[in-house]
């Protein structure tokens, strides 16, 4: 549960500007679209080349940003995906928020931006959440997602590190998600990350250079891509933004994180963790692709499924390849069914958090 003595410095250090007018009457919580309301109130807060101040939570508004700020010229921008949820007693939690920290400094060292105190993120989250509590979703399947970011704020467009940046977290709610099984395409012509590039970092570009190969392989009929290495065109990285995972077996293949290439998931490495406790063997290493079609021609291969905080786990029911086409039945994905329902149980406080997943606000 909630640090007090994280909890001290951020009430000392963050502003509360509550709103007059709630817009909660506004949303059917029935029927959340993802991303489109956000909650009633935001966290901002600015650097100014040596520390971070002017911490305020207030009224979700428009920012005022110069045509000449470096963020959209240069791309220094970070965020995070995290959810909340409340426990059957109606308490919000927020799920391993301190995983998603940890990454987001990760993410701003590589991007040579400044590092984010705990007060700020985890201490100003939870205080968020504690206004806006009645805006998390307590439906099957719903949730508040938490949207922290980071971009650099000078107004200066010659090319270098910015000096100055803002800190922002806006919360939307979100429905169930509609687990449609997917269909991937792996192929050569686009790559999405490099060792020593950037990949392993939730930087803004990331996503940015990853929606021209999508919407190509979308006209072709796929969802996602399966991103392969930019050396041999086999290794398996990532399948959309989510992770990837691979039941051959009593196995359960995941591509290893050693090259920086993939990016970290707080969702794979819960699903590691119960995919080991289901009884699976779990390895965590490079993964090809002629594995996957070698197990699958001699009947091995079960399941395939991303993870990732905005759907979980997503199955596949097709995967293309080259000459090969691998289709898999999802009505019969047993070992991604489990996991699903544990990861639910779990974050909804329906079972025990063994882990301390669960950060109670
Ligand atoms: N890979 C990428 C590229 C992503 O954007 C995400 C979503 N954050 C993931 C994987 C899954 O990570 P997580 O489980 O932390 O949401």
């Amino acid at each position: 549960g909630v640090n007090a003595a994280i909890m001290e410095t951020a009430a000392k250090q963050i502003k509360v500007t509550k709103t007059t007018k709630s817009r909660i009457a506004e949303v059917d919580f029935n029927n959340l679209v993802f991303g489109k309301k956000y909650a009633d109130h935001m966290l901002v807060a600015d650097f100014d080349g040596k520390e971070w101040h002017s911490a305020e939570v207030l009224p979700f508004q428009h920012l005022s940003v110069s045509p000449s700020n470096a963020a959209w010229h240069y791309g220094q921008a970070i965020f995070e995906g995290i959810k909340a949820y409340k426990d059957q007693e109606g308490h919000p939690m927020i799920f391993r928020p301190y995983d998603n920290y940890e990454r987001f400094n990760r993410s701003a060292e590589r991007m040579g931006m400044p590092a984010i105190p705990e007060w700020l993120f985890i201490g100003g989250m939870s205080m968020l959440i504690d206004i806006d509590r009645d805006w998390v979703p307590t439906g099957e399947g719903c949730s508040l997602y938490l949207r922290p970011f980071m971009i650099a704020a000078d107004e200066f467009i010659g090319v270098r590190p910015s000096d100055t940046y803002k800190f922002v977290i806006i919360n939307s709610p979100s429905g169930a998600y509609f687990n449609k099984p997917i269909k991937l395409l792996v192929q050569d012509k686009y790559i999405r990350a490099f060792p020593g590039g950037v990949g392993y970092a939730k930087a803004a570009g990331n996503y940015g250079g990853a929606m021209y190969p999508t919407m190509q392989a979308r006209k072709q009929g796929y969802d996602q891509i399966l991103w392969v290495d930019g050396m041999e065109h086999k290794y398996l990285q990532e399948c959309g933004t989510m992770n990837v995972f691979a039941i051959i077996g009593n196995k359960a293949l995941t591509p290893d994180l050693t090259q920086g290439t993939i990016l970290a998931g707080v969702t794979r490495a819960s699903v590691m963790t119960l995919l080991e406790e289901i009884g699976l063997e779990v390895e965590e290493r490079p993964v090809s692709i002629d594995e996957l079609v070698a197990a699958w021609k001699s009947g091995t291969l079960r399941e395939v499924f991303g993870t990732g905080t905005a759907s979980s786990v997503a199955y596949v029911d097709q995967l293309d390849y080259k000459e090969h086409l691998i289709q898999l039945d999802t009505s019969r994905y047993e070992v991604g069914a489990e996991v699903i329902r544990r990861l639910d149980a779990i974050r909804t406080g329906k079972a025990a958090d063994p882990h301390s997943w669960n950060y109670k606000i």
